[in-house]
C-alpha cells in the first residue's frame, strides 16, 4: 500500500502525539498507510499502533531543537526524497505549516494549507479549503508529486483500526547542512503557564467572549470549563487588555475549527469569522437581536451573557451530575 507520512510537531519533549496528529493519521487511512515522523523523542508506539501507524520514522540530534524550523524541514524532505511517500500531512499549526510548504517546494510537490478535508475516491486525492472568510469551499486535486497537506484541526474524528499492533520505529540518520543550520535558538524559551485547559488550536469546543463581556472573562471560563472547552476571544476584548493575545481568534490571531464554537458578546465582524467559521456547530449569544454573528450560528440566543451564560453553566454541570 502507499505510504503517508505524518509529521509530529515540536521536538523532544514538545513532541506529543495530540489529537489533531490522530486525525491526520485517520484522514491517511483514506488513502494509504500512514507512517510518523517524529523529532528527538520516541512517541507512544501502543498508542499509534492502535490508529493504524506501522512505521514511525525518528530523527534524533541536538540541530532540530537547537534550530527553528530549517533542519526539521530539510530532514523531512530528504526522507520524502527517499522513502517516495504519496502524501505528506502536517497540522495546521504555524511550524508544522512552514515545514510542509518548505517540503513540497523542496521535493517538487504541490502544497495546499489549512485544508479542512481530504478526500480520496476513484478520482484521486483531493483537498477542500474554507476560504473568504468561510464563504467559499476550493476543491483542488495534485496534478504530480506528493500530496503536501496542512489540514486544520477537527477535519475529522480520530478513529482507531480493529485489529492494531504496536507501531516499530526505525531510527533514520541525517547530515543537517550548514545552510540549515544558519538561525540558531540562542536565548531560552519562555513557556507559557501551563493550563488545564485543552489548547485553543486543536480544541473540540471554544467559548469565546467579546466586548460584552466588558472584561469580565469568568462567565466564559465557567462555561469553558464545565464543558472541557478552550478560551478564545475576539480583539477587541484583547486589545481592551481583557485576555491575553494568545487567544485571538480572527483573521489576526487564531484560526479554530472546533465541533463546537460559543461567541458570546461578540458582534461577528468579518475578521473574526475569518477565524471560526469552519466550526461545525456554532452557538452566539448576544444582547442585541441585530448583531451580525446571528447569520452565521446555527443556534443563537438572545440576551444578557451575564445570565445566559450562568444558566448554562449551571445546568450543564447539574446534568453531568
Ligand atoms: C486588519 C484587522 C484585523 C482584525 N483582526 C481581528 C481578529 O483577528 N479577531 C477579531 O475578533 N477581530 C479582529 N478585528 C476587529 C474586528 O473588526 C472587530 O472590531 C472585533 O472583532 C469586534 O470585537 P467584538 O465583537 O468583541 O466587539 P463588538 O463589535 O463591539 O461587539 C460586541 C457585542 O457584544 C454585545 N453585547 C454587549 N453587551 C452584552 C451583554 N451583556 N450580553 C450579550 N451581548 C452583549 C453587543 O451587542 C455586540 O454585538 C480586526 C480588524 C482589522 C481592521
Amino acid at each position: 500500500m502507499s505510504e503517508i507520512l505524518v509529521l509530529v510537531g515540536g521536538v523532544g519533549a514538545d513532541a506529543a502525539v495530540t489529537k489533531p496528529v490522530l486525525e491526520l493519521v485517520t484522514l491517511a487511512r483514506r488513502w494509504g498507510e500512514p507512517s510518523v515522523v517524529v523529532f528527538g523523542s520516541t512517541p507512544d508506539v501502543d498508542l499509534l499502533g492502535r490508529y493504524g501507524v506501522s512505521t514511525v520514522y525518528r530523527f534524533d540530534g541536538p540541530e532540530y531543537a537547537d534550530h527553528l524550523i530549517a533542519p526539521r524541514a530539510e530532514a523531512l524532505a530528504a526522507l520524502v526524497a527517499n522513502r517516495a511517500p504519496v502524501g505528506v500531512l502536517a497540522t495546521a499549526s504555524t511550524d508544522d505549516r512552514e515545514i510542509a510548504a518548505r517540503v513540497a517546494l523542496r521535493v517538487g510537490a504541490g502544497f495546499v494549507y489549512d485544508a479542512v478535508d481530504v478526500l480520496a475516491d476513484a478520482d484521486g486525492v483531493r483537498t477542500v479549503q474554507s476560504v473568504f472568510a468561510g464563504n467559499y469551499a476550493v476543491t483542488a486535486s495534485f496534478a504530480e508529486g506528493p500530496v503536501v497537506v496542512a489540514v486544520k484541526a477537527n477535519a475529522v474524528t480520530p478513529a482507531e483500526v480493529q485489529s492494531p499492533s504496536p507501531a516499530s520505529v526505525q531510527v533514520v540518520e541525517h547530515e543537517v547542512s550548514a545552510g540549515a543550520r544558519r538561525t540558531r535558538v540562542v536565548a531560552s524559551e519562555v513557556k507559557e503557564a501551563a493550563s488545564s485547559r485543552p489548547e485553543l488550536g486543536g480544541a473540540a469546543i471554544v467559548v469565546s467572549g467579546g466586548r460584552g463581556t466588558g472584561g469580565d472573562f469568568s462567565p466564559i471560563e465557567e462555561l469553558a470549563d464545565v464543558l472541557g472547552g478552550a478560551v478564545g476571544a475576539s480583539r477587541a476584548a484583547v486589545d481592551s487588555g481583557w485576555y491575553p493575545h494568545q487567544f485571538q481568534v480572527g483573521q489576526t490571531g487564531k484560526t479554530v475549527s472546533p465541533q463546537l464554537y460559543l461567541a458570546a458578546g461578540i458582534s461577528g465582524a468579518i475578521q473574526h469569522r475569518a477565524g471560526m467559521q469552519t466550526s461545525r456547530t456554532i452557538v452566539a449569544v448576544d444582547k442585541d437581536p441585530e448583531a451580525p454573528i446571528f447569520d452565521l450560528v446555527d443556534f443563537g440566543v438572545v440576551g444578557d451573557l451575564k445570565v445566559v451564560l450562568a444558566q448554562a453553566t449551571a445546568e450543564i454541570a447539574a446534568r453531568r451530575g
